[in-house]
């Protein structure tokens, strides 16, 4: 390879962040320590442009990234591929079933929380080989080892796992699918203590899990949150609690961080957060990025639960957030905008007690409004 040919190459892995899966472990983690603060898509540019390009490395990526012209690798979006998965009118769905399950590897499982949230959230990377297509909010099953209690001699129930990464997973090559999963501990009510035989089977098997450990996969399954892009130019407003933001990171990354041909986004995306302490915040690093690069585009709000207090003085949840800025929502909801809850089941009532408020308060039926909402396909729900 002549000298420019090798600089090229070099360039164009620069821009492709990410695309060498041994950089995952730099996705959350530096030099084996957890970094909270850590920027997985600036961090990881500046990585590869110090890396030194092998030709294994570039051949590798020869097709997804030397066609680049000058103008896509400066621009700030990353290439992705490949393209074909934009193709298909229809989302995949349950390419594979329980009885007939795929065989995936787990390629990383990152703790993503700080030391004072309470309980542990990891996100876990999965290598599919490009075998199991998904499109952004959708889920994979997942079948945890071992035998089903209830039913001895059978394998456990498949769990359902929101998909945390664009259809190009998190190295930009459609071969991997992350996981953005909350580790399941029971506590006796009586002594407070951790009862570890009656911990959750699925959750803790995927956050114990290792590099290279094999995991069987069902589906992908889901429509509800599929992210429509029929207009470039609509407003998206998120609603998530703790790991029901699994969604919405991978609908952002496709948004603002992915080079997605024939999908220019020029919308708003309004995302509320409500998890319990600074701690427990998730993708913060990624979402703070897009914070600072489309300040026109891309609106965070946080509720931290156990940090700030709502007008009342009470505990501020993320219906507090909405209620907040209530007089907005309402309004583009009125032109349009699509709705998104993602989370733990409780959070519905309380949201939705707010919604209700609000609306009689503008001398609105909220009953009306919501059946509005969903006939016209702007209310997408995903709790669990
Ligand atoms: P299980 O073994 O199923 O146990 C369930 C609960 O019961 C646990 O809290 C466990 O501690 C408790 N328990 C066990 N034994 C006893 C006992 N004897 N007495 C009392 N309690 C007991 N989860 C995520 O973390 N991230 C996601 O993105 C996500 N997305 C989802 C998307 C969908 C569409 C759905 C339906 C669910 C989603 N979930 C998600 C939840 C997930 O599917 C699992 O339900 C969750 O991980 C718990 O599964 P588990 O196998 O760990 O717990």
């Amino acid at each position: 390879m002549s000298h420019s040919a090798v600089s090229q190459a070099a360039a164009a892995v620069s821009v492709s962040v990410g695309n060498e899966r041994s950089l995952g472990r730099s996705v959350f983690k530096h030099n084996n320590s957890i970094s909270f603060n850590s920027k997985p898509w600036s961090s990881s540019l500046a990585l590869n442009q110090n890396k030194t390009t092998t030709m294994r490395d570039a051949k590798r990526y020869t097709n997804t990234t030397l066609c680049m012209s000058v103008q896509q690798a400066s621009s700030s979006k990353v290439s992705v591929s490949p393209i074909e998965l934009e193709h298909p009118s229809d989302p995949p769905l349950n390419l594979y079933k329980p009885k007939d399950s795929y065989t995936a590897k787990i390629v990383s499982v990152e703790r993503v929380v700080g030391p004072k949230a309470p309980g542990e959230t990891c996100h876990i990377v999965i290598d599919h080989d490009g075998n199991l297509p998904y499109w952004e909010g959708q889920s994979y099953g997942v079948i945890p080892p071992g035998e089903n209690p209830k039913k001895p001699g059978a394998p456990h129930n498949v769990r359902l796992y929101s998909i945390a990464s664009t259809r190009y997973g998190d190295f930009f090559d459609g071969k991997t699918a992350s996981l953005c999963v909350r580790r399941a501990v029971y506590y006796d009510p009586e002594t407070g203590k951790e009862d570890p035989s009656k911990n959750g089977v699925c959750s803790n098997f995927l956050c114990d899990s290792k590099p290279g450990d094999k995991i069987q996969i069902t589906g992908p399954s889901g429509k509800v949150m599929l992210l429509p892009e029929n207009d470039p130019n609509a407003t998206h407003i998120m609603v998530a609690t703790g790991t029901g933001v699994a969604p919405y990171r991978g609908y952002l990354r496709r948004l603002f961080m992915e080079n997605v041909p024939n999908y220019k986004f020029g919308g708003l995306a309004w995302l509320f957060l409500g998890v319990a302490n600074t701690d427990s915040l998730l993708y913060d690093d990624e979402f703070s990025k897009y914070l600072k690069d489309h300040p026109d585009n891309f609106r965070f709000d946080k509720a931290l639960s156990r940090e700030e207090k709502n007008k009342k003085g009470g505990k501020m949840y993320v219906q507090d957030k909405i209620e907040e800025y209530s007089d907005e929502i309402f309004k583009l909801l009125d032109n349009g905008a699509h709705i998104y809850f993602c989370g733990l089941k409780g959070m519905m009532p309380g949201i939705q007690d707010t919604l209700k408020r609000v609306a009689e308060e503008r001398g609105e039926s909220w009953d009306a409004k919501l059946s509005q909402l969903r006939k016209n396909k702007q209310w997408h729900v995903e709790v669990y």
